[in-house]
Formats: structure tokens, sequence, C-alpha cells
């Protein structure tokens, strides 16, 4: 066991020094983080790399982020990282694109203005990733277990960008891997990075649906710092299919701007001519329109004072979600131009492709 977290640590360091990734400024460990191989792991090397290390109770205890205003505090604790145990094993819902959200992290270091983050994990905006994997692994056998003999699907990316954090702990390799022996298990993730790496020799069976999140260059010029290009993401995307791995893009937030619908034709044109044979035998798309919540706005207007981003209720349709929570949506006539234009464009480009579903 030991042997095999050094090796995948010097793996992990060989890869840092050739690409750009997420260090954190100041790491926090929660103690019972120690009794585990990981997190003795984790300890040595970021006091081996110089690193501040604090402890901490549990992570709702964290204090001490730098900063001497809000948005400072906002900015220093999204290059923080938390070390500790993942104690609650209930997994949440993920509808539509799976049954279970797997807790594998929380957080994350990109800046996209729009992020659901803001509405999920909206005033932990630290990065927190869990060093109790066997636990949470024995957790998803069970769930894929009491579905039998239905698939049961678990989507790592609900509360982080699982791939962007993943030379830290490990985890979502190891997740790929214990899915590739569950015949009645699939794994799903989404990514706007492209260090995609450490995961293109995973044993995967095709049981893990590998996604990346794109969309126009309006999008990603005005809302999404701190994450790979655009390019980037694609050129990740070609290795990822080349790895055998099933692929999906999600085209989320599906924004209205002026010159959208050239804006989306262009970019499922330029996905058309990068894509080889290999990303298309099993490939789909999910669109997800944008939306918004009351607090997840203030929140934004808060930590991102100059942006673009038009968050009007008068100009939207509220949706209520889980726990009475109310959201707001386009309006059916917006929502529809949207779902049929990209609809019709996946269509003639991408034929062979499923559209999962359009929210
Ligand atoms: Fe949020 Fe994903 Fe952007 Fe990270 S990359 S800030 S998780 S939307």
């Amino acid at each position: 066991m030991v042997t095999t977290l050094i090796d995948q640590a010097d793996v992990r360091e060989q890869h840092l020094r050739q690409t750009k990734l997420f260090v954190p400024d100041l790491v926090f460990f929660e103690p019972q983080a120690l009794d585990y191989p990981l997190g003795e792991e984790l300890f040595r090397r970021y006091k081996r790399e110089g690193i501040p290390i604090k402890m901490t109770t549990s992570h709702n205890q964290v204090r001490g982020i730098p900063g001497e205003t809000d948005l400072e505090k906002y900015r220093n604790a999204k290059r923080t990282l938390v070390v500790g145990v993942r104690k609650t094993l209930t997994f949440e819902q993920s509808k539509p694109s799976a049954e279970y959200a797997i807790p594998l992290a929380t957080g994350c270091a990109g800046h996209c203005h729009y992020c659901y983050l803001n509405t999920n994990v909206g005033t932990k905006p630290y990065i927190r990733v869990y060093v109790n994997i066997e636990e949470i692994l024995e957790r998803v056998a069970q769930y894929i277990r009491e579905r039998e003999p239905e698939i049961t699907r678990f989507e790592a990316a609900c509360t982080s960008d699982p791939v962007g954090i993943e030379h830290i702990t490990g985890n979502l390799k190891r997740a790929i891997e214990f899915m590739a022996d569950q015949p009645n298990g699939r794994l799903r993730f989404v990514t706007k990075f492209h260090h995609v790496d450490p995961l293109l020799d995973a044993r995967h069976n095709k049981h893990t649906r590998f996604r990346f999140s794109v969309n126009a260059d309006y999008v990603i010029k005005h809302f999404e710092p701190g994450t790979s290009s655009f390019r980037e993401r694609l050129e990740a995307a070609g290795k990822v299919a080349a790895a055998g791995y099933p692929l999906g893009f999600i085209i989320a937030p599906l924004y209205w701007f002026d010159g959208w619908e050239e804006g989306y034709t262009h970019l499922l044109e330029t996905l058309d001519r990068q894509l080889g044979p290999e990303a298309r035998q099993d490939l789909t798309f999910e669109l997800i329109q944008h939306r918004f919540t009351k607090i997840a706005k203030s929140l934004i207007l808060e930590r991102y004072p100059k942006t673009k981003l038009r968050m009007e209720e008068s100009e939207r349709k509220i949706k209520w979600g889980k726990y009475g929570k109310a959201k707001y949506v386009y309006p059916d006539v917006q929502a529809f131009a949207l779902k049929s234009h990209l609809e019709a464009e996946i269509q003639r480009f991408f034929p062979e492709a499923r559209i999962e579903y359009f929210t």
C-alpha cells in the first residue's frame, strides 16, 4: 500500500513539473485524516514542499484564511486545501445525470462566475479532499447492490471539478478502477481542466464516462477565468477518446447573448473538425441552460463585481427545485429556442451522438 502511494506521488510530482497544476498556499488537516495512509502521505508532501500547514478540529472550524476583506478571503480560500475524512456516507441524489453523487471532494480553484458551487457550497469556497476513499467506495458498492439488477450511475463532479485536483489525491483514478470491476456500476464526471494524463492508463472497462464542459467563445472568455482553455480541453478530449473512455460534452451553461446562435454553431463546428472517429463511437451531449438562485446571485455580484453575467429575475422564469428552492431559468420561448438550435446543430454535426437531456 505504502509503495503504491509513493509511486503515485512520484508520477504526480513529474506531472507537476510539466503543467500548471493547482498548488495550495495553505493546507489544513483534520487530525483523523492522519490515521489514513493518504492523509499521512499528503502531510509529508506539503511539509517537504514548505507549504504552510495548520490543524483544524473539523472543516467547519477552519479559521485563519488570510484576507482583509470578504473578497480577499474568498480568493484566498480558493487557494486553500482542507484534507479531511468524509463522515457522511449517505450520498445525495444527482438527477438527471446519475442516481447518486459520489463525494470525492468539494470546491475548485477555478473562478467561473456562474459556478454551481456558489449555490452548493457557497459559504465554504476552500477545496476539501477526502482521504477515506476506501470507505466511500465500500458505500458505492452497497448502493449498487441495493438497486441490482438495475445499473447505478454515480456523478463525481457535483461539488468540485475532480480532474483539476486529481494530482492531489489520485482518488478519481481509484474510483475509475473500482467501477471497472462493478458490472452494475457506472461513473461519470465533467471537467473544465485538461490535466487528464494521470487518468489515461486507468483500467476503466468503459464503465466511466469522461465528459468535458465546453461553451461558446463568448462564455469561456467572459465567465471562466482560472480554467483550461477551450483548445486545451479539446486536446485532452482527444487523448481521453484515444484511451478508450466513453466521451461526452456538457454544454453548460447555455447562455443567451448577442450572437448566441452563431456562437454555439461555431462551437459545434470546431468540435466536429477536431474529433476523430474514436471520439464519436460512444458520444453524448448534455445541455443545461443558465440558471441562478437569489443567494448565488448575491454571492456572484460580491465576488465578481464587474461580471457581465446577466441575472435579472424579471427576465427569467421561476423553476422550483429540491427543498422548495427557487431557481431562475430562461422563459419557455428562449429555453425552447436554445434547445431547438442546439439539438438541430448536434444532429447536423454528430448524427451518431446521443443527447441525454436538456434542462
Ligand atoms: Fe465551478 Fe467547474 Fe468552474 Fe470549477 S471549473 S469554478 S467547479 S464551474
